[in-house]
């Protein structure tokens, strides 16, 4: 796109400089030095200056996610993005967890215990009479109060046995003991010992019991939340054994049985929420630890609530490793661990949105099967070259921490269970972006880029570092974008390099050379990610397969559909041919024995065949899905081989720069195609997308097996 001066540099956020290309010899020194470099990762700083990734601000919608405001016990607090933003939703939500439905079931609790009082009164005869002597000792002497209790009208209440009257008192100290427990706690929280940054949040948790703990704190916790349910269980058991009470209801050949095995299994989900939420709060690291005991209290199916916090900056295999030791690491996942055992509710989230972080621990702690919330938090000595909610946006992207939501209880489906929706651009490898720059003549170009694990990892300088400059001088097309370099076949790809995008303090864009072990750790993520989606019914194997086949047999019947069509319209041709001919030599015969006059152009065999429209037409009608998907006129009249007008190329770049395997300058500078088959159909239309001179013509796919066709031959059409 050509710009004037004024709009290129108000458009275009970046600079991209191209010089003239070295020579053949110096080209050559250079790309063994960075097949060198890929190899090993080894390479002399030749940055200028810190760089980083190129691709952060692409992330920047102008949204502001913090502070956010938070509403808890009625108050309203401000959450900033730190390492103990976690610990305050949690306070709030512990605050506020079921408020109204536990406010509800205390004032249950009171009237029970009111009505149980109530009952156990009136069964009290000797008291009640000494009661009524009391009222009326004006006529002690006139007034028989034993008959007088009789008369006093008891509602559906008999005279209890000494058995109901017993259950009746102690089911009433069961329901005040609970009610006092009610008003004293919202939650017991178990911290891990070492976990420093949280127990100096201890004072934030009112009315919580914290409990720190040095052993297992899986096992700990189970022997815990086994302890304070048992307290639960009893009022929980109290309160329905009131409820039938009082309702006079209760029926000792079913009950009893019933009440004396009640545990808290029998607790119906609205009766387990009532239950203060026991919070275990854990790092990673310790969980990994301690994998089999995690699982054991997974498995146990109490409802505990894990929240786990990650501090570290990128995954962990790809730390300090050579590429060898990398490939054979795969970066073990909590959330993934935790659905393996299928009843656990798992939340799995980078801060970049608070609300849904928020929701999402709402949820862990309503469910009433163990949940799990592993969250990714910064650091607050973590120093960073920019905005921390832009990079836990980044951690998103680069598919390094997706959001990922597994909950049990929702459809009893597989499918349904997951949500991944909320991740940015769900239904893609990697999300897809466009670079705005300006060449050096004031040019603009727009770049398709990809925003990879390695863009996310080159956010931070000193990663960024490990990068190779490649100066556009050794540009060849042997140089190629990271995503494509991993969607590629290993066959394709011998001799290429992978490269993303970096940026320097001038926001001069540079392509950056990535080692090996980089790429390894894409390839990594990108496993894990499609994995989640594989889960989540998100571009399912079965389904890509599937779609892919279609496209394959739609190719093939409409490519026989065409040669079918070409084939009898040579035959049309043809009989029309000979028929002329018939018609030629019956004239000349005619004019021999005639005498008729007659001119060449009338006896000639090779007269042009006005093509039978009506036989055409007739093919077309038997022909309706080639009709539909490609119309028999446009077929005659498009080249099937792409191709470009080269004349009309005004030499912006924009093709040669992006799909330089495809597109070259002729002596003119001006682009062409050399081998249509060395790119693909995709890369075709969009390089005719983009095109300012609406120069280059797709023609019609080579590879038949290229997924989407369908779509690309619809867009190829245009231009066609
Ligand atoms: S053919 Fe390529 S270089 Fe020429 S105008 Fe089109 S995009 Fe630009």
């Amino acid at each position: 796109m050509q710009s004037t001066d004024n709009i290129t540099q108000a458009n275009s956020s970046f600079l991209w400089e191209r010089n003239a290309p070295a020579s053949e010899e110096e080209t050559q020194l250079f790309w063994k030095k960075l097949r060198h470099f890929y190899r090993t990762g080894e390479h002399s700083n030749d940055q200028e200056g810190p760089m980083s990734s190129a691709l952060l601000s692409l992330l920047d919608n102008g949204e502001q996610a913090y502070p956010f405001m938070l509403g808890g016990d009625g108050a309203q607090s401000v959450i900033e993005l730190e390492e103990k933003a976690p610990v305050h939703i949690l306070n709030s939500l512990l605050k506020a967890h079921h408020k109204e439905s536990r406010k509800s079931f205390k004032t249950q609790l009171s009237s029970l215990i009111a009505g149980l009082n109530q009952l156990l009164q009136i069964v009290d005869k000797p008291k009640k009479v000494e009661e009524l002597k009391g009222n009326f000792d004006f006529a002690n002497e006139l007034i028989a109060f034993d008959k007088m209790v009789d008369l006093i009208p008891q509602g559906a209440t008999e005279m209890l046995s000494a058995e109901r009257t017993a259950r009746l008192k102690t089911i009433l100290s069961s329901l005040q003991e609970g009610l006092k427990l009610f008003n004293e706690q919202e939650g017991i929280l178990v911290l891990e010992k070492g976990l420093k940054f949280a127990a100096k949040q201890k004072s934030l948790f009112e009315k919580v019991l914290i409990i720190e703990t040095e052993n297992n704190v899986f096992e700990d916790t189970q022997k815990l939340f086994a302890q304070q349910v048992k307290s639960f269980t009893a009022l929980i058991k109290a309160y329905r054994i009131a409820k039938l009470e009082i309702d006079d209801e209760y029926n000792e050949a079913i009950h009893d049985e019933y009440f004396e095995h009640f545990t808290w299994y029998r607790l119906s989900p609205d009766e387990l929420n009532l239950f203060q939420p026991v919070v275990l709060l854990v790092r990673q690291q310790h969980l990994f630890e301690n994998l089999d005991s995690f699982s054991r209290l997974m498995a146990s199916n109490q409802p505990v609530n894990i929240l786990v916090l990650n501090h570290e900056l990128i995954s962990t295999p790809d730390n300090q490793m050579s590429w060898e030791d990398a490939s054979h690491q795969f970066r073990q996942e909590i959330a993934a661990l935790a659905i393996a055992h299928r009843n656990v509710y798992t939340f799995q989230s980078s801060m970049d949105k608070p609300l849904a972080v928020y929701e999402g621990l709402t949820n862990c702690l309503k469910s009433t099967a163990p949940s799990i919330c592993h969250l990714s938090v910064p650091k607050d000595e973590t120093e960073t070259v920019a905005d921390k909610a832009l990079i836990a946006k980044a951690e998103n992207a680069s598919r390094y921490f997706p959001r990922v939501l597994y909950n049990p209880a929702k459809v009893s489906d597989w499918g349904g269970r997951f949500d991944l929706t909320d991740n940015i651009q769900p239904l893609e490898k990697w999300p897809a972006y466009t670079l705005d720059a300006a060449t050096s003549d004031h040019t603009e170009v727009m770049i398709d880029v990809a925003f990879t694990y390695a863009d996310y990892k080159a956010i931070y300088p000193e990663k960024a570092k490990e990068l190779m400059i490649v100066p556009s001088a050794y540009y060849t097309e042997h140089l190629i974008p990271l995503n494509d370099y991993l969607d590629s076949d290993q066959t394709n790809l011998y001799g290429k390099i992978p490269y993303i995008w970096l940026i320097d303090k001038d926001h001069k864009l540079h392509r950056a050379a990535v080692p090996n072990v980089w790429v390894v750790s894409c390839q990594e993520r990108l496993n894990y990610w499609q994995f989640l989606q594989e889960l989540g019914g998100l571009n399912g194997y079965k389904a890509q397969t599937d779609l892919k086949e279609k496209n394959l047999e739609m190719t093939k019947k409409i490519e026989e559909e065409r040669a079918q069509m070409n084939t009898e319209r040579q035959q049309i041709i043809e009989s029309a041919q000979k028929e002329a001919m018939a018609q030629a030599a019956e004239k000349l015969i005619a004019v021999l024995l005639d005498d008729e006059e007659l001119t060449l152009d009338e006896v000639s065999p090779t007269k042009p065949i006005v093509e039978p429209k009506v036989a055409v037409a007739q093919q077309e009608e038997q022909a309706p899905i080639d009709k539909k998907e490609t119309p028999p006129a446009t077929v005659a009249s498009i080249s099937e081989k792409a191709w470009v007008e080269s004349e009309e190329c005004t030499t912006c770049n924009e093709c040669i720069d992006k799909y330089p395997n495809l597109f070259k300058y002729n002596g003119e500078q001006q682009a062409y195609i050399e081998d249509p088959a060395k790119g693909t159909f995709e890369e075709l239309v969009k390089a005719a997308e983009k095109c300012p001179a609406a120069c280059i013509h797709p023609g019609m796919p080579l590879n038949t097996s290229e997924p989407n066709l369908d779509k690309l031959v619809k867009r190829a059409e245009k231009f066609n």
